[in-house]
């Protein structure tokens, strides 16, 4: 599954444009990055972000997808004090901040074909209302990967007073579709979007990137606003995965800088507020299905995602 070239764009030098207090964070980044080697060959996304590479139709391994349990309840201070409110007021470096986590795919998504394929509209163009996603080769499929990263990084994000939406917590049999998964982080005017994915490119290509919107001004999509803090975003959360997961970027995309910047992906075009897609690894290479698959490295996937966000948005 080849890349589609034309949307590739090379990033580009950095320019010294952040603010002072940001500079020694961010400064962090590229060192950490650039020492990677350069990519040997392009590996492919859908709009899923995802691989256009369809999962294998086998017998999906249990998933170890987390419950609700983590979350904290929404019951009323037990105390009625003069103040009217029933919740109380989040604390935390994060309170008021709302961050959107779309766990790409769905694991319904295999039994609806017809209505996953349908197009729509996302202003360059008409796409897939959303695809299966990949799978390693052992049958752990992408869907369950982004669901169960999702719920980790929501108690992450959730204690440190942030406000977490998700586009879908396995609770409709198929989609969103990917402009609903745009509209759901515009409706709620979050400060942060990320899309999760795991790739599903040819073995021996490793490693996680960083998608961000590339600008787009066609019909409903107007990329403009969001390029500059979504990349600002994305490179935060780039670093913060390096850092706590110990993995290389991408070594099949991106230059070794572990960020490729799009115009084809309906989630990022219809965005109207700072978003990124990040897949974390190749499901179909076995030493990065080796880590996908385990427990203790998807935390620690969503806890290198979550403080890029917390770094962006305490910024
Ligand atoms: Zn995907």
């Amino acid at each position: 599954m080849s890349y589609v070239g034309p949307d590739f764009d090379p990033q580009p030098p950095r320019r010294p444009r952040r603010r002072p207090l940001t500079v020694a964070l961010v400064a962090l980044v590229p060192g950490a990055l650039l020492g990677w080697g350069a990519y040997a060959a392009f590996g492919g996304s859908d709009d899923g972000g995802g691989s256009s590479d369809k999962a294998a139709v086998g017998t999906p391994t249990a998933s170890a997808r987390t419950t609700d349990s983590e979350r904290p309840s929404e019951t009323p201070t037990e105390e009625p004090t003069s103040s009217p409110s029933t919740e109380p007021a989040a604390t935390g470096p994060l309170a008021g901040k709302v961050v959107v986590i779309d766990p790409g795919h769905n694991p319904g998504n295999f039994q609806h074909a017809s209505e996953i394929n349908r197009k729509v509209d996302i202003g360059t163009g008409m796409k897939e209302c959303d695809t299966t996603g990949t799978a390693t080769n052992s049958g752990y499929r992408e869907a369950d990967f982004t669901l169960d990263v999702a719920h980790r990084m929501r108690t992450l994000l959730e204690k440190q007073g942030a406000t977490v939406e998700l586009t879908h917590d396995g609770d409709r049999s198929y989609g969103p579709c990917i402009d609903e998964r745009a509209r759901i982080g515009n409706k709620a005017e979050a400060d942060a979007v990320v899309s999760l994915h795991a790739d599903g490119a040819g073995s021996g290509n490793r490693g996680f990137h960083v998608i961000l919107p590339g600008a787009v001004n066609s019909g409903a999509a107007d990329t403009r606003p969001i390029v500059a803090p979504s990349k600002n975003l994305g490179e935060r959360i780039a670093g913060a995965f390096v850092r706590v997961t110990g993995s290389a970027p991408s070594n099949y995309v991106g230059g070794g800088t572990g960020l490729v910047t799009r115009k084809d992906l309906g989630g990022l075009n219809l965005s109207t507020v700072p978003k990124v897609f990040i897949e974390c690894g190749n499901m179909r290479d076995s030493k990065d299905a080796a880590q996908l698959t385990s427990e203790t490295w998807r935390q620690k996937a969503a806890q290198g995602i979550a403080e890029g966000i917390a770094g962006f948005l305490e910024k």
